[in-house]
């Protein structure tokens, strides 16, 4: 499971980006609503206590390094993580940069999963808009289709790959709490920039704030 959700979330992010344009379409704003609710619920429930409950006092100092961290990745991904890319510069180029960064964020995300379920369809649901606004990026950009899979294929294995590691490696479980907590931090960001950015303008938008509250009481009661 901890390895087929996180790909199955990107091919089925592919799948919506060829009906739908995210750009624009109120499902998949919707979607996106719901994939911040359920993310930042489940880390709030779940894995805040969890990291704070290791007693250790710098947990708090290594969630605020999960956050500065995914701000600076926003500098090159401009905004993919949490739903759209701010800057719609269409060039030739390979995208590197954005690969890099979304592979830190990826993989990153992968490594609380192996303790949690819950957790696990969260970042599968968040990787959905993100796997959908990424394909119709990338298709739209000049680079060829081929190039365009294999981004789309490293970034979906990335997440399972930090998951692996995790599991496999015992020097990350001894720093489990730190990473977890800039995991975290991550998390935070992302999701609380999701909620922010559904509200634009601070329009009231009964449809949304019904897909909020369904995230919050799904993480809360499953
Ligand atoms: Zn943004
Ligand atoms: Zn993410």
């Amino acid at each position: 499971m901890i390895y087929i959700l996180p790909l199955l979330a990107v091919i089925i992010g592919f799948i919506i980006s060829l009906f739908l344009k995210p750009s624009s379409s109120v499902g998949f704003k919707l979607l996106l609503s719901f994939s911040g609710a359920y993310l930042l619920s489940v880390t709030v429930f779940e894995l805040l206590p969890e990291v704070y409950r290791s007693g250790d006092p710098n947990v708090g100092l290594f969630i605020m390094l999960g956050l500065l961290l995914q701000i600076v990745l926003e500098f090159t991904s401009k905004g993919v993580e949490h739903g759209h890319v701010h800057q719609n510069e269409v060039t030739g180029h390979f995208p590197y940069l954005l690969l890099i960064s979304l592979c830190i964020h990826a993989f990153l995300e992968g490594f609380p999963l192996n303790n949690s379920d819950h957790l696990l369809y969260g970042v599968a649901i968040h990787h959905i808009p993100v796997a959908a606004i990424l394909s119709t990026f990338l298709l739209s950009s000049k680079i060829t289709r081929v190039q365009a899979f294999l981004f789309l294929v490293i970034f979906a294995i990335m997440t399972p790959l930090g998951s692996w590691a995790e599991a496999n490696f015992e020097v990350l479980r001894r720093y489990e709490a730190y990473i977890n907590a800039v995991v975290i931090g991550i998390f935070l960001h992302v999701s609380t920039t999701i909620l922010f950015e559904a509200s634009k303008n601070h329009k009231f938008n009964a449809s949304k704030l019904v897909v909020i509250v369904l995230g919050i009481l799904l993480a809360y009661l499953l």
